[in-house]
């Protein structure tokens, strides 16, 4: 199991990230379709700040969720022998 990388350093990054080329770098994309134009932005690729912060937010909670289960997988394997760890890892977990 690897540790969950963090998808966003910030909310600016997450902001800015993969929009297309041309997409106002001051202005708050669709959450839907990252700036391409979409049905629920009437084509505009824009949203607002404060979808941008909900998604966001969902984006870093489901991270923290993951951080907390791979917590939980390493205070396990302190746990376990040498030996046990190792047929754990044979099996592929
Ligand atoms: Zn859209």
């Amino acid at each position: 199991m690897e540790k969950p990388q963090r998808p966003y350093k910030s909310f600016e990054e997450y902001r800015t990230s993969g929009l297309p080329v041309g997409f106002d770098s001051g202005g708050w994309p669709c959450t839907q379709c990252r700036g391409l134009g979409c049905e629920a932005c009437n084509n505009t690729g824009l949203g607002t700040k404060e979808d941008c912060k909900q998604a966001y937010k969902m984006i870093i909670d489901e991270w923290k969720k993951d951080v907390e289960v791979y917590k939980a997988y390493k205070a396990i394997l302190t746990k376990l022998t040498k030996q046990e760890i190792e047929i754990l890892k044979a099996v592929g977990i």
